[in-house]
């Protein structure tokens, strides 16, 4: 079995999943005691957030590369970054190491591509609705049409995202809150959403909508399995 790089804590609460769900993974397809061979680096958040805001995305990516060598280092065969937005510096993290990047958007697109859509709505951060590195990948790359919520959705999305759910606080206002936001990409001709943020997937599931929901975190975890499970190159 390979072994897993997570570069997590962004935040930790989705780390958790991370976690987990590639434990099960491991479990599920191998049986009894058997368990992932995970490497962790877990940052500390409110350093990188405040880089965010300060628009300072390369010395944000600078911090991620450094952590990225750390975990290939200490023997990982794969790398994941734990969180959609922090892949805006995904190239510089990747060029920082020779073992593979599992993208994120590309498990994502590949998911959406199986079940035969092609208009996706995306929630996210307002990084990763707004700026060009996560759709215009999926738009490039797997043409895949990309709808967002309108201003004030994209706000309160983004603020949810940062004061409640990297908090561990999860409200049924918040809830309800993103579920008509759902609903509104599906007027729009959304066929699914993804859930662009690694935290979401603590919110809201496909169970409450009545378009299915693509959640990276549970993708992206999978994807990891995959690899792990996968022959020797
Ligand atoms: N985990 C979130 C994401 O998937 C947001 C936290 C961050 O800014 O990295 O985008």
């Amino acid at each position: 079995m390979k072994t897993i790089g997570l570069l997590g804590g962004m935040s930790w609460e989705s780390t958790l999943t991370y976690y987990t769900r590639i434990n099960t993974g491991i479990r599920d397809a191998l049986g009894g005691l058997h368990s992932a061979k995970i490497i962790l680096y877990s940052v500390e958040f409110s350093a990188i957030e405040r880089l965010q805001n300060l628009g300072q995305w390369d010395k944000a990516g600078e911090q991620l590369a450094d952590a990225a060598r750390k975990i290939e280092s200490a023997g990982a065969d794969c790398l994941l970054i734990c969180t959609n937005t922090m892949h805006k510096v995904a190239e510089e993290v990747e060029a920082a190491v020779s073992i593979p990047l599992l993208h994120i958007a590309d498990a994502t697109a590949l998911a959406i591509k199986n079940r035969g859509i092609n208009r996706i709505g995306l929630l996210g951060t307002r990084f990763t609705m707004e700026d060009d590195f996560y759709r215009g990948r999926l738009e490039k790359k797997f043409d895949i049409e990309v709808c967002i919520p309108e201003d004030e959705d994209r706000a309160m999305v983004h603020r949810v995202i940062y004061d409640e759910l990297c908090c561990g606080i999860i409200s049924d206002d918040s809830r309800n809150a993103f579920l008509h936001v759902v609903e509104n990409l599906a007027r729009k001709g959304a066929q699914g959403v993804i859930l662009g943020c690694t935290e979401i997937s603590l919110l809201i599931g496909s169970k409450d909508t009545s378009i299915p929901l693509f959640d990276t975190t549970a993708i992206h975890a999978d994807a990891a399995v995959h690899f792990a499970l996968s022959p020797c190159r």
